[in-house]
């Protein structure tokens, strides 16, 4: 397929009556898709319906014979934290776990921070005049809805291939006391599955910050969702990293069985240091007299280790490959040399993005929609949906079946062909 951007007026203008004639074609075929948000499909959940019978009427008992049936044990059940200490590379002491959700984790924390003076800081956030967070961008839209909810300036830092723009961090963080932290996806981010290197791990664990109390979001959502077996993307252990640089303090870092084992019915865990730990103890103490330590002992059972966990990493794996293949494949095919639109090739995670021809990105999401394909926003993985180039789209291909994903992916890249020779021919 020739480049776009070397064709003339009347190539175009051809192209554009084919294009027309495809899409109203497209529409009048009804179709219903969704590739809007990253759930997993039924098969995925299907893999962990052994959670459901993982507890005997009489197991209920922890290790240390903590009664998981009854109140208590703020910090989650002791073979709950090893499990998530052994996903994570660190210790147990380091890691608390909580209920279903770490977006939920996320929030609190950061209406903690808001609320009460964090370790190393002089009052809490939310007295300040200004409060300020570098936004990593394209970024998870989620994390920008609760940093925008409680009036939290957002920055944003373009990526980079080796994680946030590091110049540009280190720079902001340095200057300027309102910058409070820093939203992090270190491990096959959301959305452009980008793992950060060492080096911006080092940087970012070490970096000079204006603000005593600041704060790495250290999401490692994605921490052990790979694609492909034998390519296994990692990062250090946040929390020593940021010990040995002399900043114990300066991380929070989130991860959660929600991709691993049932999404709605999880466990999520925090960990960093044992200052924050206590922090957080402090006000979750208030909040409840303890998480669901039935839940904790299912997943202890039924995932065993981290071998087990590895084990159900390889079957989703199977399950999601051929599904990013397919839309892959089809991006290549109908739009490799078109020149009008780029993407990752993620090696892990739950998503692609693309970048299509600028300007374009609205359009497109608007035509998908007329013609039954639902798209997440254009502009979500941007502060306050904003995509100043109004180029990126965000796929999520794990829950669609292999077929719609086919019809779906061949409907979005007929619409971003016509959004695009639309474009050409208009400027
Ligand atoms: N963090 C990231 C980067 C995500 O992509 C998602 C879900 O898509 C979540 C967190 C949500 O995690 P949880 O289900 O544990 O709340």
């Amino acid at each position: 397929m020739p480049s776009y951007l070397k064709m003339s007026a009347d190539q175009l203008g051809r192209l554009k009556e084919q294009l027309e004639n495809e899409y109203a074609l497209a529409r009048s075929a009804g179709l219903k898709l969704n590739m809007t948000r990253g759930k997993p499909c039924a098969q995925q959940l299907d893999l962990s319906n052994g959670l459901m019978t993982a507890l005997s009427a009489q197991d209920y008992l922890a290790d240390d014979g903590t009664d998981c049936r009854n109140y208590g044990g703020l910090d989650g059940i002791r073979e709950a934290r090893q499990l998530f200490a052994d996903l994570l590379d660190t210790r147990p002491e380091h890691v608390m776990v909580a209920g279903n959700s770490s977006l939920n984790l996320m929030y609190d924390m950061m209406v903690r921070a808001m609320l009460f003076t964090l370790p190393g800081g002089v009052r809490p956030w939310g007295q300040e005049e200004k409060v300020r967070f570098i936004c990593p961008v394209p970024g998870y839209d989620r994390h920008f809805f609760v940093t925008q909810t409680l009036g939290i300036e957002m920055v944003p830092v373009p990526m980079t291939p080796e994680g946030p723009d590091m110049d540009q961090v280190e720079a902001l963080a340095a200057n300027d006391p309102s910058i409070k932290g820093i939203w992090t996806v270190p491990v096959y981010s959301n959305p452009e599955g980008i793992t950060y290197s060492t080096d911006t791990c080092r940087r970012l664990a070490g970096m000079k910050t204006a603000a005593p109390d600041f704060r790495i979001f250290w999401d490692n959502a994605y921490v052990v969702h790979h694609l492909y077996p034998d390519h296994q993307e990692s990062v250090p252990d946040m929390i020593a990293l940021c010990a040995d640089s002399g900043n114990p303090d300066r991380v929070f870092e989130f991860a959660s069985t929600s991709k691993i084992t049932f999404s709605g019915a999880g466990i999520a865990c925090i960990a960093a240091s044992e200052a924050n730990l206590q922090f957080i103890r402090m006000q979750m103490g208030i909040q409840t007299i303890g998480p669901d330590k039935m839940s904790q002992l299912r997943h202890v059972r039924f995932l065993k280790d981290r071998d087990g966990v590895e084990r159900i990493m390889k079957q989703h794996a199977d399950i999601l490959r051929p599904k990013f293949e397919c839309a892959l494949d089809l991006l290549d095919e109908q739009l490799g040399d078109t020149g009008v639109c780029s993407y990752n090739r993620p090696k892990g995670g739950y998503f692609i993005s693309l970048s299509v021809l600028p300007g374009t990105a609205a359009k497109v999401v608007s035509l998908a929609k007329e013609a039954g394909l639902e798209l997440t926003p254009a502009g979500n993985p941007f502060p306050y949906g904003q995509d100043p180039m109004d180029t990126n789209i965000r796929l999520a291909p794990s829950f669609p079946t292999l077929e719609e994903l086919k019809n779906a992916t061949n409907l979005l890249i007929l619409c971003i062909r016509l959004a695009a020779v639309a474009k050409l021919l208009a400027a």
